[in-house]
């Protein structure tokens, strides 16, 4: 089944050198996702095709007005949310296999784990925002969530958008040539986890269990006088597949130790972690 992503932008053109590279580019081709792109301006009445306000109770900047928000989404035949939750027959919006997402600065984090959740659905919308924002009343009437992409402030929604379409295809099944390799790159879900399409996967590859990511190497074996880790050369899977580890464990101690927290670890993990944590006392 194909999943949909829906942007409302009043960019549009800053979507078309995204769609037309890459991953992205093949995902649509073979009709894996589809990505439709909606200009809000199409939504107003006025001559100047007015999409923005100045803010109730002063201040710097403008606001997207609710007005041709609320058209757009009517016009991508989405109610709101009380409205969708009835004719679902859906208490929350967790029933329904659509969700509204509102960029914002102020949103929750996005994160793999929320990839994940929005990659098992039909219909993903995503509301750009722009100038001081957009009128909360569209978040609380539409929304089933805001996202964040990160703890800075970007001049609009649509870089945002973009990263979480990105993010998102990838996990969606048959677009990474083999099913799983999503999971073995940063962030992923342990080995124990990863169900479908093992076969064919090199044993030198682990889940990554919430943990960052080896670093990688490729020909020539040395640069710069530098060479490449001796035991990636050697081709020996299960020597490759240790090293890997302890790599994913020293990456995560020195740049993101947060995540060891929350990381799936096995008995030997920890074993080495403690090792890893000697050498830096
Ligand atoms: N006044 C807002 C604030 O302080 O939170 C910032 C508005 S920002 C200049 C304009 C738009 O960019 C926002 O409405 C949102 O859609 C988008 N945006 C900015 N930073 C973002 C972030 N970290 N994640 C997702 N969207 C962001």
């Amino acid at each position: 089944m194909c999943m949909r992503f829906e942007i409302v932008t009043i960019f549009p053109d800053f979507f078309a050198s995204i769609l037309e590279h890459g991953i992205l580019r093949r995902a649509l081709a073979e009709n894996l996702i589809e990505v439709g792109v909606h200009d809000l301006r199409a939504f107003t009445h006025d001559r100047h095709r007015t999409v923005d306000d100045r803010p109730f109770g002063g201040g710097e900047g403008m606001v997207l007005k609710p007005g041709p928000l609320a058209e757009a989404l009517a016009a991508l035949g989405i109610e709101p949310r009380t409205e969708r939750q009835i004719l679902s027959g859906a208490l929350a919006p967790e029933g329904s296999r659509t969700r509204v997402i509102l960029l914002s600065a102020q949103g929750r984090p996005f994160t793999q784990a929320v990839a994940r959740e929005l990659a098992a659905l039909e219909r993903v919308v995503l509301i750009c925002g722009r100038y001081e924002g957009v009128d909360e009343r569209i978040n609380q009437l539409y929304c089933d969530m805001e996202l964040s992409i990160g703890d800075y402030v970007l001049s609009g929604g649509e870089l945002a958008a973009a990263v979480v379409v990105d993010a998102v295809m990838r996990l969606v099944p048959g677009v990474l040539g083999n099913e799983a390799s999503g999971e073995f790159e940063s962030f992923g879900v342990a080995d124990a986890e990863i169900a479908a399409g093992a076969e064919g996967v090199p044993r030198s590859q682990h889940g990554s269990g919430g943990l960052l990511d080896y670093p990688h190497y490729t020909r020539p074996a040395e640069f710069a006088s530098l060479r490449a880790p001796e035991v990636l050369l050697n081709g020996d899977h299960q020597q490759i597949r240790r090293w890997r580890r302890e790599q994913q464990l020293r990456k995560t101690l020195a740049n993101r130790p947060d995540l060891l927290e929350r990381a799936n670890l096995s008995g030997e993990d920890r074993k080495l972690l403690e090792a890893i944590r000697q050498e830096y006392r």
